[in-house]
Order: C-alpha cells, then structure tokens, then sequence
C-alpha cells in the first residue's frame, strides 16, 4: 500500500475518509483543514466564521439511533436517552471516531492565526500552514510558494458549499450556480480519474454518517482498482441521464444532488455498496425510523425532536415522547 491519500476538510465526510483509509492499510494520509481543529460544522464557534450555520442551541434533525458509523454506535452522553442530540454530542462523536487514528496521520491546518487569538499548541505531526490555493500533477501549492508533493488521491470532503478554488475549471466546475458539481459519477468520483479524485458528503438530504461510509467504501475500491463499475458510456451518461431523470420528475436542477424522495438515499447507498462490491448492512430498521421522522416531522414539525427512538432489532423499534422541551 504505497499510496499517499490527501484528504481535504476534516469535517464527518474527512474524518471518515481518513480512518476507513487507515483501516485499509493505507498508512500515508495528509489531512488538510483551514479550521483550528477538526470538527466541519460541528467545530462550533458564536463568531460568524463565514463558512459554517450551526447555531448554538441545536439539536439533530435525525435521530442518533441511525446518525452512527458502522460499528461504532452514538452513545447516549447525557443518560437521558434523547434521540436528537446536541451539536455538542455530535461534536464529542465524531472526533471520538478521529482519535484512534489522530497521531497516525498527517493533519495540516490552514488556519490562520491573528493577533489576539490564542495560539495553537500542535502535537508532532500536526502542523501549520498556509491555505492551497492551486494544485498541479504533483500536489498542491500553498499561498507561500510551498510545494506539497506526491498525492496520489485526493478525497475532497469540504461540506455542502460546492466551491473548488484549487481546481482549475477545465478539471471540475460547477454548473446552475453552484448546485451541479461537474464531471461526477454517482455523485462522488470524477469521470476522468476514477481512481484518484472523489468528493465524499456531496449529496442533500442524506444522513451524513452512511452517506459518508458508502461513499468511502466505492472511494476505496476505486483506489484499489476492485470496483465493478457499470460501462465507460454509463459512466460518461450519468450526469445525462440524472438531469433527464430530474426534468421527468418535473424537479428542478438544484436537486440534481439532492436525495428529494426517501428511498433515493437507500437505493444510492445499495448501489454503491454494489459498484464497491461490499455488503449493504443497512437494517431495514432505519428505513423505518427515517419515514416516521419525516411523517413527525410533517406533522409536528415543533416537538418531532421530542420522540425517543428505540432500535428493538433489524426490523422494528418503538418510539414514545420525552417529557424534555429544550429542542432546537
Ligand atoms: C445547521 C446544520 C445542521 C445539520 N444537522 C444534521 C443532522 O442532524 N444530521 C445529519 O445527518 N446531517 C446534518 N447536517 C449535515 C452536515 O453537513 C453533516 O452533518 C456533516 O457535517 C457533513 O460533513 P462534511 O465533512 O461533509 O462537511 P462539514 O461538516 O461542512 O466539514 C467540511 C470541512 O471542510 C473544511 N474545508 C472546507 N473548505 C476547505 C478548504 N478549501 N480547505 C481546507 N478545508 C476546507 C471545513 O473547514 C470543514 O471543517 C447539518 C448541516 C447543517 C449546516
């Protein structure tokens, strides 16, 4: 396993990147984030930083019973058995699954220091740098001339603001002001490098711990040139076919990467368990779970965070309201 793997963003989407990408033995992986830590949007910070919308007070908008990644499942912090966690639980989460990889992976921050901040105490293979601002067959070149050499793959993991200021336009762009991401396959692999250039976490209307997971499992049997993959002209007509698909369903083009209908994101999750040649393991109890929250949801969109989701097994759960009333 010689290959080197950059991972750019270091929110859910590059963490779990990272880790499935270690515990595939590859052992050469340099994470990039232009925050202080990692995190994405769940680093919360009051100042308006720009680039996140969490807000102080929120709460999930899926419950925690189906919000995990695989085998590692959300614990329940605070005893209460909530479903719809804070933003501080998911934050503890997601960069619990982080540390067992942490010290073994390169991380490099971009982040930039200002007068009156408080500087950052960095472990050894944790280091500052200037942001990317350009890359080329070799690797990224930073904003203070410094080269970043031999990247084999890049996995772009940097949220839901499609905005590629490294990528020239011939090699990916957006489209219908910034809502198509182009040239991708399936939403997450670029048609023309199909073993080296992958966005995970792009699709709307997905739960990011599965969607990220599938995404990865089709990233890494790409990278490990073991995907099965439909023909070079199914591959070449996705996007062709997808918007067509749209425009029969009477959906606008801002769908193109949207999961309108509930069981587009389990269908596109099988698929890619399919093109990665993996088991699908998601119980049928998500599923489940997923269409009574969208139909609290619709019908009490208020207190639909109040619901407690139990997972009795792969089929069925119960369900019952909290007494609790502090949900965003
Ligand atoms: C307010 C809000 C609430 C949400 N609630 C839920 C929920 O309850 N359940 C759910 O499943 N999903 C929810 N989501 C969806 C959310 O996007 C996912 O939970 C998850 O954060 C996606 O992870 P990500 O890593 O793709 O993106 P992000 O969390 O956005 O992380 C992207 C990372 O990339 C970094 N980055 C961006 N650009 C660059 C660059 N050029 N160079 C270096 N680093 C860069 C950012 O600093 C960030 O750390 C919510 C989203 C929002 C905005």
């Amino acid at each position: 396993m010689s290959k080197t793997i950059g991972i750019i963003g270091a929110g859910p989407a590059g963490i779990c990147a990272a880790r499935r990408c270690y515990e595939a033995g590859y052992k050469d992986i340099k994470v990039f984030e232009q925050a202080s830590d990692l995190g994405g949007i769940w680093l919360y910070s009051p100042e308006i930083n720009g680039y996140s919308s969490m807000y102080e007070k929120l709460n999930t908008n899926g419950p925690k019973e189906f919000m995990s990644y695989e085998g590692f499942p959300v614990p329940d912090r605070d005893g209460s058995g909530r479903s719809f966690i804070s933003r501080q639980d998911v934050f503890e989460y997601v960069k619990e699954f982080a540390a067992p990889i942490r010290q073994f992976i390169w991380i490099y921050l971009l982040y930039k220091e200002e007068p009156g901040k408080p500087k950052l105490q960095l472990p050894s293979n944790v280091v500052q740098l200037r942001e990317v601002i350009d890359a080329d067959s070799e690797g990224l070149i930073l904003n203070d001339g410094q080269k970043l050499n031999d990247i084999d793959a890049v996995i772009y993991c940097t949220g839901y603001r499609y905005n590629f200021p490294f990528f020239d336009d011939s090699i990916v762009r957006t489209l219908e002001g910034g809502k198509i991401v182009t040239p991708l396959f399936e939403h997450v692999v670029h048609r023309d490098y199909l073993d080296s250039l992958f966005f995970i976490g792009i699709p709307l209307y997905s739960i990011f711990a599965l969607l990220e997971e599938y995404q990865v499992k089709f990233a890494l049997s790409l990278i490990q040139n073991r995907a099965k993959l439909p023909s070079r002209d199914e591959i070449d007509n996705w996007e062709t076919n997808r918007i067509k698909e749209l425009k029969a369903r009477n959906l606008s083009l801002k769908f193109f990467h949207a999961f309108k209908e509930p069981h587009e994101q389990w269908d596109y999750y099988k698929r890619l368990a399919q093109y990665a040649d993996v088991i699908y393991a998601v119980p049928n109890v998500y599923i489940k779970i997923d269409l009574m929250n969208r139909k609290f949801f619709d019908e009490r969109v208020c207190t639909f965070k109040r619901v407690i989701y139990k997972i009795v097994n792969d089929e069925e759960f119960t369900w019952h309201d909290s007494e609790m009333d502090d949900y965003d």
